[in-house]
């Protein structure tokens, strides 16, 4: 059987978690949209494209052709990482650095078609499990299942604080609070495809669940 899930959402509430979860219990191919979204960022901010105080998009849209995007899987991980021009991003495209830039790329039109294409390209004729922002009603407005996942900006930037830390990125619980709300408004307020809640889709607020607890009402649902 083929079945395409899409899981749709604000940042940081716990989708790629879910979602890697889902895939692995189901045995579907996950991909993690937002990786795209910050690989193009990544390449932006490395050829000087974007930074604190200047955003070319022009050159940026000039580039987009020699932006070669693929997931590749690693089996120690048990998920696939993401490779921006042959090269492992997976750990650049995390900092914080690049989610202050990401939601401002994403708001490129021509940035939004590339990447959707190559989501469709992905997803088509597949098991899948894909999340992001648009997914449910972009990318496959007929996916068979669609979750809308949400918290609230405190929750979400506490867990994203305490990742970073892990990782011995520098910041404070203030920055990512920042960040978190300046991405919700950018990502809510776009004019091409901001995120809104897919009329067919199941909204989850996990602020108060565990993460087991939400992937056990999720596993449900796909079984119903
Ligand atoms: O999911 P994640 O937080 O890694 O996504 C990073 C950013 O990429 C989001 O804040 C959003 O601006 C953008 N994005 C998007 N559409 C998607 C996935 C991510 O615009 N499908």
């Amino acid at each position: 059987k083929k079945i395409t899930i899409a899981i749709d959402g604000f940042s940081s509430t716990g989708k790629s978690t879910l979602a890697k979860q889902l895939a692995k219990q189901l045995e579907y191919v996950y991909v993690d949209t937002g990786a795209m979204y910050r690989a193009v960022a990544y390449f932006a901010m490395q050829n000087q494209y974007i930074g604190a105080d200047f955003f070319d998009k022009k050159a940026l849209i000039e580039a987009l052709p020699k932006i070669q995007l693929e997931f590749k899987f690693n089996a120690d991980l048990g998920f696939a990482e993401m490779y921006l021009n042959g090269e492992n991003v997976e750990k650049p495209i995390r900092t914080i650095e690049v989610s202050s830039f990401v939601s401002k790329v994403a708001e490129v039109s021509e940035v939004r078609s590339k990447l959707v294409e190559q989501q469709q390209e992905m997803g088509t004729n597949k098991a899948i499990v894909m999340d992001g922002r648009d997914i449910g009603t972009v990318v496959f407005p007929d996916a068979e299942l669609k979750i809308f996942m949400t918290a609230t900006a405190e929750t979400r930037a506490q867990r994203r604080f305490d990742e970073l830390q892990q990782k011995g990125d520098n910041v404070t619980y203030e920055e990512v609070l920042k960040n978190v709300q300046e991405r919700d408004y950018l990502d809510t307020h776009r004019e091409d495809s901001p995120l809104v809640i897919a009329k067919d889709a199941i909204e989850i607020d996990n602020s108060y669940l565990s993460k087991e607890e939400q992937f056990q009402v999720v596993l449900e649902l796909v079984e119903d």
